[in-house]
């Protein structure tokens, strides 16, 4: 089902039919599984510590220290995001697919993100994040101090999910390697790290406000 109506429209999925990827065998699937799904986990721990953080505002508007710790978490936790994003809806059709990306076809030819809801979220918030994390855009001033929603990258978790029960019959060890991990994300977006341990520490540490002092000196 594809969504419509006005501005709703982000996913475009690229291509079927497009040249088959480069053959990988079961080993190096498994490994391109095993770094997606770490960076999940990744992206599923700062979203977490971020719940706890001052709401990270954009660079331009802020120069409070604890914010920008936040800062530097938040643009993590979206690099995090986008790059599942984009393994799990590719390029979009007006771009093309590099030979060295990791994309579904690699696993699943021709494969692509079933339309709807959650597909149409991923874009939107993709298209997001690259306008305000990953390039300068007037945006960044133009919009004043930005707020972002936390714990979006769950539907990357979801997507994951849809993704290795499409591969499973024919990659069982691979899909298996993806199970894995969103379930980690899924316990790390409720509890934190799993072994309680924090990325950053809030307030800031003794030290780190006393090298800042060091350097702020004239
Ligand atoms: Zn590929």
């Amino acid at each position: 089902m594809s969504v419509t109506g006005e501005n709703t429209n982000f996913y475009q999925p690229s291509r079927q039919g497009l040249t088959p990827c480069p053959t990988r065998d079961a080993a190096e699937l498994r490994s391109a599984a095993r770094s997606l799904g770490q960076m999940l986990v990744f992206g599923s721990e700062l979203s977490f510590e971020l719940q706890d953080a001052k709401n990270p505002q954009n660079p331009f508007h802020s120069q409070d220290f604890a914010n920008k710790q936040s800062f530097a978490l938040l643009q993590s936790m979206l690099i995090a995001e986008r790059w599942l994003t984009e393994f799990l809806l590719g390029p979009s059709k007006s771009k093309v697919r590099k030979k060295t990306d990791i994309c579904v076809d690699c696993f699943r030819y021709d494969w692509r993100f079933p339309e709807g809801s959650l597909a149409e979220e991923l874009a939107e918030r993709r298209d997001r994040i690259h306008k305000l994390a990953l390039h300068p855009t007037w945006e960044l001033v133009d919009l004043g101090a930005r707020t972002w929603t936390l714990n979006r990258i769950r539907r990357c978790a979801e997507g994951l999910e849809i993704f290795a029960a499409q591969i499973k019959m024919a990659h069982p060890a691979v899909a298996e390697e993806f199970t894995l991990h969103t379930k980690f994300a899924r316990v790390a977006l409720l509890n934190g790290r799993s072994d309680g341990s924090r990325w950053f520490v809030y307030p800031s540490s003794p030290e780190i406000v006393a090298a800042s002092d060091v350097r702020a000196a004239p």
